[in-house]
């Protein structure tokens, strides 16, 4: 009985390891995004307070997250059509 006590305070530790070795990943990985900006990074734009609590490392006010959101996948279709036009030239 006596080892089978050893063996739960070893995995115990083990668990309390592993969790200590968790957190210190997740606040490096906060470490750089971690900071947000009052600011828009784009239009300089007040972001409220409210966004900057809901987003760790919050850059851009809403309508400049929502166009950059929306600009690759208008590009790709514009220039798959027009690849396309050049080939039946
Ligand atoms: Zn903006």
């Amino acid at each position: 009985m006596a080892g089978g006590w050893a063996r739960d305070g070893a995995v115990e530790e083990q668990i309390e390891a592993s969790i200590n070795d968790e957190l210190k990943r997740m606040q490096a990985r906060r470490g750089p995004t971690g900071e947000s900006r009052t600011h828009c990074a784009e239009c300089d734009e007040e972001i409220p307070e409210r966004r900057r609590e809901a987003i760790p490392g919050v850059k851009l006010c809403v309508d400049c997250q929502q166009g950059r959101d929306a600009r690759p996948q208008a590009r790709g279709g514009v220039n798959r059509r027009g690849s396309k036009d050049s080939q039946l030239r």
